[in-house]
C-alpha cells in the first residue's frame, strides 16, 4: 500500500479501507476526478478486516425492502464487474456463482417464511416457495420430514470472491487517483457540528471537507473519536471448512431452521452456527466449542451424508453488528455534519459496499443519493428510536 500522502488535507477522508472505504473511493473518483480522496488503512493485508474474512455472498432473501434494493443493485454491478473494474488488460472475474440461498422453515417459522416471501416478491425478487415434496425433488440429500417449507432463489442469489471484489475495488479506486495513507487514526479534532481533521498514531495530521467512518468492526472506537456513539459490535463469527465424501448436487446456500448456515466452496463446504456467547471483542480465533456439540448434529441431521464429514479447518472473523436494529447506518450524521457513516451491515456489508459505496459518493458530492434512495439507512432513526429492523439476519 502507498504510504505517501501528498499534503495534509483532502477533500474526503476515510477511515478504513475496507470494502466499504474502497467502494466510496471508486464512486469518488469514477464521479468527480477532482475531488481528492484519502484512504487510511492501519492494516495493508486486511488481517482482520471482516472483507477478508466473510463468507462473501449474496441475496434477496430479507425482510426489509431497502436491503432488498441495495442487492438488487450491487447483484448489477458483481454481474458487470468484468467491465467497470476493468484496469488495463485486467477483468476482474467475480466468480458470481448464482446457485440460490435456501432458507428452510418448520410449522413453527412457516408464517414468517411466508410474510418475507410476500416482502421480496413485492419488490421482484426471484424466489419460490417450495413444500416438502417440492425440496426433497430438488435436493433428495436433503432430510425434509420436520419441514414444513422453504424459500428458494431461483436466480440472483449466490456467492463469489468477495477478497477479488476488495483487492480490484482498491486498485481501481488507486488508478482513479485516490490516495492510500498506510496509518491508525487514534483522534479527531472537532469545531463544533464538524470534524476539522484526523490524527494518526504517527503524528500526522490530515484535515478533512468530509470524514467518513468505514472502520467495520471498529465503528464504534472511530466515531467515539468525533464524539458520537455508533451502536456497533464486533461479534466474532466462526467458518468451519468441511469436507464431504458424498456430493450434494445442485447444493444452494442453506439457512437451517436451528440457524446454520452452509453452502459449497470449491471442492469443499463452509458453514457456521450463530454462537452462544456473542459478547463483543472476543479475540478473533476459531471457537471450535460448538461444533460437536451444535453444528454437526444439525447439520447430520439436515444432511444425513455429512454425518461422515471432515473438518478441513477453521476462520474467524467480526461481524460489525449493529446492536440497535441489524441494519447498515449510512449517511451524514446528525450532530456532526461533515462526519459520514458507511457502518453497521451486521453480516451483510460485502454484498452491499458496490451499490452503498455509489449511494453515499452521491450524497456526499451531489447532496442527495440518485442510483438508489439510501434514506431508510440514515443515522437519525437511532436518536428517535425507530428501528428498522432486519429479520433475516444470517448466524
Ligand atoms: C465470517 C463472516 C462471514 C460473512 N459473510 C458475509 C456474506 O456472506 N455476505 C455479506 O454480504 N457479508 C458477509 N459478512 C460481512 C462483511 O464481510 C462485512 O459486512 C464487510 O466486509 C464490512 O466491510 P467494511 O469495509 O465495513 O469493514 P472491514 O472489512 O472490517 O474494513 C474496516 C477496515 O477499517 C480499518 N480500521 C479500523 N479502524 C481503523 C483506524 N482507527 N484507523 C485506520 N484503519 C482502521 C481496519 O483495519 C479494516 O481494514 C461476513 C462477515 C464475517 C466476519
Amino acid at each position: 500500500m502507498d504510504s505517501c500522502v501528498h499534503g495534509s488535507s483532502a477533500d474526503v477522508v476515510i477511515v478504513g479501507g475496507g470494502v466499504m472505504g474502497a467502494s466510496l473511493a471508486y464512486w469518488l473518483r469514477h464521479y468527480d476526478p477532482a475531488v481528492s480522496v484519502v484512504v487510511i488503512e492501519r492494516d495493508p493485508t486486511w488481517s482482520q478486516a471482516s472483507s477478508a474474512l466473510s463468507a462473501a455472498s449474496i441475496r434477496q432473501q430479507y425482510t426489509t425492502a431497502v436491503n432488498i434494493e441495495i442487492s438488487q443493485h450491487s447483484l448489477a454491478l458483481l454481474r458487470a464487474a468484468p467491465t467497470w473494474l476493468a484496469l488495463d488488460d485486467d477483468r476482474p472475474d467475480l466468480g458470481l456463482h448464482e446457485a440460490g440461498y435456501l432458507t428452510l422453515a418448520d410449522a413453527g417459522t412457516a408464517p414468517v417464511l411466508r410474510a418475507a416471501h410476500a416482502i421480496q416478491r413485492s419488490k421482484g425478487a426471484d424466489v419460490a416457495l417450495l413444500s416438502p415434496d417440492e425440496l426433497a425433488a430438488r435436493f433428495p440429500w436433503l432430510q425434509v420430514a420436520d419441514l414444513a417449507l422453504g424459500s428458494l432463489g431461483l436466480s440472483g442469489e449466490g456467492w463469489f470472491d468477495g477478497y477479488r471484489l476488495l483487492t480490484a475495488l482498491t486498485a481501481k479506486a488507486r488508478h482513479l487517483g485516490a490516495q492510500t495513507v498506510h496509518g491508525e487514526v487514534v483522534g479527531m479534532e472537532r469545531a463544533g457540528h464538524r470534524v476539522q481533521a484526523v490524527r494518526l498514531a504517527d503524528g500526522r495530521r490530515i484535515a478533512a471537507g468530509t470524514v467518513v467512518n468505514a472502520a467495520g468492526p471498529w465503528a464504534r472506537a472511530v466515531g467515539a473519536m468525533a464524539g458520537v456513539v455508533v451502536p456497533v459490535d464486533a461479534c466474532r463469527r466462526t467458518v468451519f471448512v468441511l469436507a464431504c465424501p458424498t456430493p450434494l448436487p445442485q447444493c444452494p446456500l442453506l439457512i437451517d431452521t436451528t440457524g446454520f448456515w452452509l453452502r459449497p466452496e470449491g471442492p469443499y463446504y463452509i458453514g457456521g452456527v450463530v454462537p452462544r456467547n456473542d459478547a463483543a471483542d472476543l479475540p478473533l480465533e476459531p471457537d471450535h466449542g460448538p461444533f460437536e456439540t451444535e453444528f454437526w448434529p444439525a447439520l447430520a441431521h439436515r444432511i444425513p451424508a455429512l454425518e461422515s464429514l471432515r473438518v478441513v479447518r477453521a476462520w474467524a472473523g467480526y461481524y460489525e453488528m449493529n446492536t440497535f436494529d441489524h441494519n447498515g447506518i449510512v449517511g451524514p450524521h446528525t450532530e456532526v455534519s461533515n462526519l459520514v457513516l458507511m457502518n453497521g451491515f451486521s453480516g451483510h456489508g460485502i454484498q452491499q459496499a458496490p451499490a452503498v459505496g455509489r449511494g453515499v459518493a452521491e450524497h456526499i458530492l451531489y447532496g442527495a443519493y440518485r442510483s438508489l434512495d439510501l434514506t431508510p439507512l440514515a443515522v437519525a432513526r437511532i436518536a428517535q428510536g425507530r428501528p428498522l429492523r432486519e429479520l433475516a439476519v444470517i448466524g
